[in-house]
């Protein structure tokens, strides 16, 4: 079954077909580089990191564009207030964003377009729709984009950004495209100059102008096959970047398909308390959550349904994912040179509705069941002494190179005698791994055996040693006891 996905300009599901067979152009507004992106800016940017990899994996050629809007009202503001150049207040955000979006998986654009590298672009698309008449300048010096609002199409909600704008509009409607140098501007360095008059540009305007460079330079075309973002960038900002850009050009679309993200609630989490409802892939990481747990969880729910943050769902997706990873490790460890029967019913099964999840706009929550289907069938065929051979392992990490939910994980089972006398243990954690392991071991013996003499304070206190080396100690019901480490990937 071929793709559909839901295109919000026509408000229904529709049939992908891009411009040229085997190729798409992907336009996705990237992050304000003011502050750290919070963690429902990467849900946003997680869904549009799960549609590439399906166009991918679907066989197309994909040209991914993310800009970064180093250049706003909130950049200004930001860099005035610590008394640094623009350029400089965002770099370190910039940084920081790609550390998180790495920390998340989040494979690599085709081009990370900084706003301020594009000037010459916005100036060249200004001038053009000034001699179209389609703009004005005002009588602030700022450049106006003369709204006709029969040629808007996307109609709904509506945004802060357009409240917090400080210039003056003679027409609500009118949008700016090029805002006057303001002396503040000039101060952190956020000024231009233009045949219009010297300024910046509007946030709607950096988009238009960097999505035309970019895929008019890669392919020679001037409209963009999917424009992603959040919910909260139909209006204004989707409305205008068409209007603008559909002015310019001429043509009668700037993106032929729409897709938009919903929101991310914070609720009631013990996060949203300390950072007062901003949480940040890196508190997530510094709590060391594997990032596979949090794209379980944010692939859980459809991407154009809301979703709610708490701890619970948190705490339910990093064991969720835990299971997985450990449910790699058995696949691995059994690998044999042919698949079983029941593995290759299984991975057949899980190859097929996967697909079919995906392409039914991105059911990314059928897709997920698919994967704990495969796990609780491939379980019940290793405990019943079959193994998995190349298939089974090659649809398990095309499958998890598509999602990445899987939690890395080692384990160390206590078996046999523990390589570090546990008389001579200390709390002090030997720096390299293989020591680190025995450690770990050792204590988790030295446990068993207050747990055996029914010290539980003592078992506790250990429990709580381990812990705080990043490791966790559980007691299987068979009678034995694991010490399970968590470990963050790194590589995206
Ligand atoms: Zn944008």
């Amino acid at each position: 079954m071929p793709l559909r996905l839901f295109n919000t300009l026509t408000r229904q599901v529709e049939l992908f077909q891009p411009l040229q067979p085997g190729r798409v152009s992907l336009y996705t507004c990237g992050p304000t580089v003011y502050n750290y992106a919070h963690i429902g800016n990467f849900r946003t940017f997680l869904f549009e990191d799960l549609l590439r990899r399906w166009l991918e994996a679907s066989g197309y050629d994909v040209f991914q564009i993310m800009n970064l809007t180093d250049v706003d009202d909130r950049t200004i503001a930001a860099a005035r207030e610590k008394g640094v150049s623009l350029r400089d207040h965002v770099q370190h955000f910039i940084d920081a964003f790609h550390e998180d979006r790495q920390y998340l998986r989040i494979k690599d654009a085709s081009a990370y377009p900084r706003a301020t590298d594009y000037i010459r672009p916005m100036v060249v698309l200004v001038e053009g729709l000034l001699k179209k008449g389609v703009a004005y300048t005002g009588e602030d010096g700022s450049v106006y984009f003369l709204s006709r609002i029969e040629t808007r199409e996307l109609k709904t909600g509506a945004s802060a950004r357009v409240s917090s704008d400080e210039y003056p509009k003679e027409d609500a409607r009118d949008f700016a495209l090029w805002k006057a140098a303001r002396p503040e501007d000039e101060q952190v360095g956020a000024a231009w100059d233009a045949p219009f008059g010297r300024g910046r540009p509007g946030w709607h305007l950096e988009c238009s102008a960097m999505a035309l460079a970019l895929i008019g330079g890669h392919w020679g075309t001037d409209v963009l096959d999917i424009h992603a973002g959040g919910v909260d960038l139909i209006f204004p900002h989707h409305e205008d970047e068409i209007a603008q850009s559909c002015a310019y050009t001429g043509r009668n679309e700037f993106a032929r398909y729409w897709l938009h993200g919903e929101f991310l609630n914070i609720r009631g989490t013990k996060m949203s308390k300390r950072f007062g409802n901003i949480t940040t892939p890196r508190d997530l990481r510094e709590d060391g959550v594997d990032a596979g747990a949090i794209r379980l969880l944010m692939f859980q729910t459809h991407y154009r349904q809301k979703l709610d943050l708490t701890d619970e769902a948190l705490a339910g997706a990093r064991e969720a994912s835990r299971r997985l990873g450990e449910f790699q490790n058995r696949l691995l460890e059994s690998r044999a040179e042919l698949d079983s029967p029941s593995f290759l019913a299984a991975a057949g099964r899980l190859e097929q509705d996967l697909r079919d999840a995906l392409d039914d706009d991105l059911n990314a929550p059928r897709g997920v069941a698919a994967v704990f289907a495969y796990m609780n069938e491939g379980h019940a065929a290793m405990d019943a002494g079959e193994r998995p051979g190349p298939r089974a392992w090659a649809v398990w990490e095309r499958t998890e190179d598509i999602l990445r939910i899987t939690s890395e994980i080692r384990a160390v089972r206590i078996t046999g005698k523990a390589e570090i006398e546990v008389e001579d243990l200390t709390e002090n954690i030997p720096a390299d791994t293989a020591g680190a392991e025995a450690w770990a071991r050792a204590w988790a013996v030295r446990r068993k055996q207050a747990k055996s003499e029914r010290n539980f304070a003592e078992a506790d206190r250990i429990r709580g040693v381990l812990k705080g080396a990043g490791w966790e100690v559980r007691d299987n019901r068979d009678g034995s006891v694991e010490v399970v480490r968590m470990t963050v990937a790194k590589e995206g």
